[in-house]
């Protein structure tokens, strides 16, 4: 029998205890078991690190660049050095695949740091000249106290994608990951610690959301709040900020149309769309969940799509031969298969899947769904319009391009769309008419970092990646010098 690993809060530089004592349960999906504790922090846990972030702001904020560039390089050499072990844990606790937090989330994190770490060194501010006049120069100072708050759907990749451009600029941090996902957050603590990050200047308290996360929002010394998150919980934590003046970066959900012409590349095509459907258990923002597909191709799709599906393997996560591992918590499971219903109650046929999955063994009691595939659905029901974050996806045939256009564009959501098509006409007019933040075309999931990210609509205010990361991050004042 393993013994429960205990996680704790990291607030200035130590690994501490919740002052309430308490703890919540962490899950295990795919063996549907409890394995780990976390603080059940609260909102004097959240003072006490913001204290510590307050004392180490002014120190911090006026090192050098090139000195917390450094500091953040040893923090992702310190990933990189972890991959196994943090691979291991992610998976453990989100129920992905080990060989996907290997490849994917991981590295992701460790490029996180490096890229803001690097991207610090070429960042620069604007200057205005009124010739003969005066100068005007824009500075750009870190806002101080900073809040992070992510989800656990990527967790380390998505803490981390905050975290490491927030104190690039030079703030100090208070993040609180998923409670769901905790562990690499903890791992991450000691690797903070390990790399000699100066205490306070990075606080992680875990904890529940209407606890924690209110208090951090609730906070009037954290300036900014950098939240990835559902939508709703965008909506109250946007209500708690807006009073206090705080600037606010939400990413949310989506529900991310896939278009589908007749004059793609059909193979690479079908490829993708298998991955942008099913990859992490579809439990990815950015994952299409909408497919739309020229009527002329509409059966030679279904027949071959349903052919690769049929392939993939649902089971143990840590067996390499996995392809969807466990559903993240029983929450979240059960919420996935009642969307399953209620597509067949709004006249769906479920074409593959539609059922939880027994995985013998170990992985008995965990929570796993099979990938499905639904058609037959008016595009304005609710299973085509609601963010459901699971294996699941509709298709639907259509005749004209602006039938698909309206259809892709329907819902409340706007954060990514997926284009398939060899048309240059038909790929211009649609990346410009698309309402969505994000355009892949003829690809998914191809991520330069420098490029803006984030969502319209309900999908999110702001942008993070690249220099808008750094713009969010600080506060820009102008300096206007009369000759
Ligand atoms: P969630 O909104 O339930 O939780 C996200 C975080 O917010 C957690 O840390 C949670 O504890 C915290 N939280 C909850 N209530 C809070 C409150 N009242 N005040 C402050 N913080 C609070 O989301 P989730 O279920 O963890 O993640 C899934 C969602 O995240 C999906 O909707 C998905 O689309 C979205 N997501 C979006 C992006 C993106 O980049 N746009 C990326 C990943 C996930």
């Amino acid at each position: 029998m393993e013994e429960e690993i205990f996680i704790k809060n990291y607030i200035n530089g130590e690994l501490v205890k919740p002052q309430s004592n308490m703890f919540l349960d962490v899950y295990e999906p795919a063996i549907g078991k409890i394995y780990a504790k976390i603080p059940r922090s609260d909102k004097s846990d959240v003072d006490k690190a913001v204290s510590a972030a307050i004392e180490a702001y002014p120190s911090w904020s006026a090192t050098s660049v090139t000195y917390r560039s450094e500091i953040l390089l040893t923090i992702s050499r310190l990933i990189e050095d972890r991959l196994e072990l943090l691979a291991k844990a992610e998976s453990r606790d989100n129920g992905k695949p080990v060989w996907l937090a290997k490849s994917v989330d991981i590295p992701r994190a460790a490029s996180n740091f490096r890229f803001f770490a690097t991207s610090i060194l070429h960042f620069s501010s604007e200057s205005h000249e009124m010739t003969g006049e005066a100068l005007n120069y824009t500075l750009r100072q870190p806002i101080g106290v900073v809040g992070a708050i992510s989800p656990w759907n990527l967790p380390l990749y998505l803490f981390t994608w905050k975290i490491a451009p927030a104190l690039a600029v030079g703030n100090t941090v208070i993040a609180k990951p998923s409670e769901i996902t905790p562990y690499t957050a903890y791992l991450l603590s000691e690797i903070c610690i390990e790399a000699g990050l100066p205490k306070g200047v990075l606080n992680i308290v875990h904890g529940l959301g209407t606890e924690v996360g209110e208090a951090i929002t609730l906070h009037r010394e954290i300036k900014a709040i950098s939240f990835t998150g559902g939508t709703k919980t965008g909506e109250i934590i946007a209500r708690n900020a807006a009073p206090l003046f705080k600037k606010l970066s939400l990413e949310m959900g989506g529900k991310n149309p896939v278009i589908i012409f007749d004059d793609c590349n059909f193979d690479e095509m079908i490829e993708t769309t298998v991955r942008s459907s099913f990859s992490n258990q579809g439990e990815i923002c950015l994952c299409g969940s909408r497919i739309y597909i020229h009527n002329t191709i509409y059966e030679k799709f279904k027949k071959q799509f349903i052919e690769k599906i049929s392939k993939l393997v649902v089971g143990d996560p840590i067996d390499d031969n996995t392809n969807l591992g466990a559903i993240v918590s029983r929450e979240h499971y059960d919420k996935i298969l009642s969307y399953i219903d209620l597509a067949k109650k709004e006249g769906g046929t479920i074409l593959y899947g539609g059922n939880s999955i027994n995985v013998s063994g170990r992985c008995n009691d965990g929570w796993f769904i099979q990938p499905t595939v639904i058609e037959g659905l008016d595009n304005s029901c609710r299973t085509n319009q609601e963010e459901i974050f699971g294996p699941v996806v509709t298709i639907t045939p259509f005749e004209y391009d602006d039938q698909v256009l309206q259809m892709a564009n329907s819902t409340g959501y706007g954060l990514a769309s997926i284009l398939w098509t060899n048309n240059l006409q038909r790929t211009t007019y649609f990346s410009q008419k698309l309402n969505s933040g994000i355009v892949w075309v003829n690809c998914w999931m191809l991520r330069d970092l420098r490029t803006p990210f984030g969502g319209m609509k309900n999908s999110g205010v702001g942008r993070e990646g690249g220099f808008e990361a750094l713009r969010f991050f600080t506060e820009p004042k102008n300096i206007c010098i009369k000759y």
